[in-house]
């Protein structure tokens, strides 16, 4: 049986051009830096993001903590918002690789209110930790794939300057962000430092990240990631999908979010099921099932018995991700389905 995955993005298969691509990629040694195809990725990366240099990463927690790292001292303190990604998913890397400290404040949507961070920066005190870094999370994962406002951003970028504190921003989904604003994406990446993006999940490129910055920085970046284990050698097999990415799948993801809305709408209208939907900006749509009686585990069980993949938890908040390969009819069905789970 053909599961209909919901499960995230990650689960996205490399498109036939992209296995092509792979096969036929111009390859060598990347650590000496002759990967041709690596270079070219490289290249179109940091120009799309109107930065000065870019570097590929095996993954977008690698590219976060070599940016963490690089921007970084030990015994320093950053600035995150306390869903984000790098606090929940990625191992308390900050505490164990660059031996900073988290100060969290809590979001608005995923969106840390420019005049909290300002309140967050330690003042120059014998007692206090040095802030070194601001982490933004655009789209926000754990929120419901929000965007952050551009105005928010800016602001954000202006407080930053005025205490020399650069910004990081974990751009997983950059793209989608730019999409839903219906702006390039180096109009988000310039009130930004250091950006990450992945390209392996709505973009659907088997593996790897992006990491872009200032040409100092990647130089130190790169260092970084070579302890990490991250320098690869006939890496362009890898980056040849990444190219086939940029070049063709950037451009569709208004299909997913437009999909994720269908989702939404359809799931807040059964009776025992909630959504926020403003939240539903762009691939993510998350729902409290609280009314259904059903843990987030027991309600993934029973979607799972009619072909539908979600996580689950202990808790009763269920997520949903639409991608490339999840069409409206899938939608649909899954509809259907959760409607028979809710009716019993
Ligand atoms: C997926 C994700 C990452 C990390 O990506 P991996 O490639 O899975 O390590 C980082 N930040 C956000 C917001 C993500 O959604």
């Amino acid at each position: 049986m053909e599961f209909i995955d919901l499960r995230s993005d990650t689960v996205t298969m490399p498109t036939p051009e992209m296995r092509e691509a792979m096969y036929k990629a111009e390859v060598g040694d990347d650590v000496y830096g002759e990967d041709p195809t690596i270079n070219r990725l490289e290249e179109m990366a940091k120009d799309l993001l109107g930065k000065e240099a870019a570097m590929f990463v095996t993954s977008g927690t690698q590219g976060n903590q070599v940016c963490v790292m690089t921007h970084t001292r030990p015994g320093e303190e950053i600035i995150l918002e306390e869903k984000c990604h790098i606090i929940t998913y990625e191992v308390g890397g900050i505490g164990y690789l660059a031996g900073v400290q988290a100060k969290l404040i809590k979001g608005e949507r995923g969106a840390m209110n420019p005049e909290d961070i300002e309140a967050a920066i330690r003042e120059e005190d014998i007692h206090q930790p040095r802030t070194s870094l601001i982490c933004v999370e655009n789209t926000h994962n754990r929120a419901g794939g929000t965007v952050i406002p551009m105005d928010v951003l800016r602001r954000t970028h202006e407080v930053a300057r005025m205490h020399g504190i650069p910004v990081h921003m974990d751009g997983a989904r950059i793209f989608n962000a730019a999409t839903y604003l219906k702006v390039p994406v180096r109009e988000i990446a310039k009130y930004a430092d250091s950006v990450m993006f992945c390209l392996s999940k709505g973009l659907c490129a088997p593996v790897g990240s992006i990491v872009a910055g200032s040409r100092e920085f990647i130089v130190r970046a790169r260092k970084f990631r070579k302890m990490m284990g991250g320098g690869l050698r006939q890496a362009g097999f890898l980056a040849a999908a990444g190219i086939v990415a940029l070049e063709k799948m950037t451009t569709r993801l208004q299909e997913d979010h437009d999909n994720a809305r269908l989702l939404a709408e359809g799931l807040n209208s059964i009776p025992g099921i909630s959504i926020d939907m403003e939240t539903v900006q762009t691939n993510i749509v998350i729902c409290d099932i609280s009314g259904l009686n059903l843990t987030g585990d027991a309600f993934s069980r029973k979607l799972f018995e009619k072909g539908i993949r979600v996580n689950g938890g202990k808790s009763p908040i269920v997520r949903f991700v639409t991608h490339h390969g999840i069409e409206k009819e899938d939608v649909e069905k899954t509809i259907d389905a959760i409607k028979t789970i809710a009716k019993r």
